[in-house]
């Protein structure tokens, strides 16, 4: 059983597990009224998620962490390595690069920023426990780590340190890997910002070669496999918007 927890931007995913419930990322840290509403309306207590796998480090995918753990230290977060770091800085980093997907997405996101001043790419910092679990950069069955039914997916490109979750019937919950979101401005399902483009389209054709069906995104709609396929290696670097913050 899966559900969907929908906050202002950002999809969060619970899905059961023996015992409990994992959690497939947070929200803004503005979110947080938004998710323990949205989590009493699916009648799930915090104290029933054992784990929580955090796609990337982003702001609205880490924003409420703190709050999370804090009100139940017990949750052990499952993440990549070089999460560790970025999630200590509690800024999305800009240090591996990076480019808006399309020209449009660009003019779009600085117009964006102009009218939304508190649109920092910032974060509560967080610094994880011993009890967390820190994954390397390659795909991990955590049936032999935690012993639940599900695989952990390296899956860079969006970010350095993105993991997709894969379960038994080939759904596959990535983050911001893929994203049916503003496709108006040119995404081709891909997300409003990449750091390597050619490391993002492997990771696609990694989804393809792993026999991914469904994809449940971070941002919009459910993404039917066939879309990837049909859209791989669409995007160019020609084609992306630069990114400039400062
Ligand atoms: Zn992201």
């Amino acid at each position: 059983m899966m559900k969907t927890i929908k906050l202002s931007k950002t999809n969060c995913y619970i899905i059961s597990i023996d015992k409990g419930y994992l959690l497939v990322d947070t929200g803004y840290a503005e979110d947080k009224i938004k998710f323990f509403k949205e989590l009493s309306n699916h009648q799930i207590e915090l104290n029933e998620i054992r784990f929580l796998f955090l796609t990337h480090h982003h702001d609205d995918h880490a924003g409420l962490l703190n709050d999370l753990i804090g009100q139940n230290p017990d949750i052990r977060i499952i993440l990549n390595e070089y999460s560790v770091e970025l999630l200590k800085n509690g800024v999305n980093t800009r240090a591996y690069g990076g480019a808006w997907c399309s020209k449009r997405m660009k003019k779009a996101a600085e117009f964006y920023r102009l009218i939304n001043k508190n649109w920092t790419l910032s974060f509560p910092p967080f610094i994880n426990r011993d009890t967390d679990i820190i994954l390397p950069n390659q795909d991990v069955n955590l049936k032999q780590i935690i012993g639940i039914n599900l695989s952990a997916i390296y899956s860079p490109g969006h970010s350095i340190d993105s993991i997709s979750l894969l379960d038994e019937n080939m759904n596959l919950y990535c983050g911001d890997a893929a994203a049916d979101y503003l496709r108006i401005l040119g995404t081709r399902y891909a997300p409003p910002f990449i750091t390597d483009l050619s490391q993002f389209y492997s990771t696609w054709q990694k989804f393809v070669d792993l026999g991914v069906k469904q994809i449940y995104p971070s941002h919009g709609n459910k993404i039917n496999i066939e879309k990837i396929k049909m859209n791989i290696n669409k995007l160019t670097n020609d084609g992306m918007g630069k990114f400039i913050w400062d």
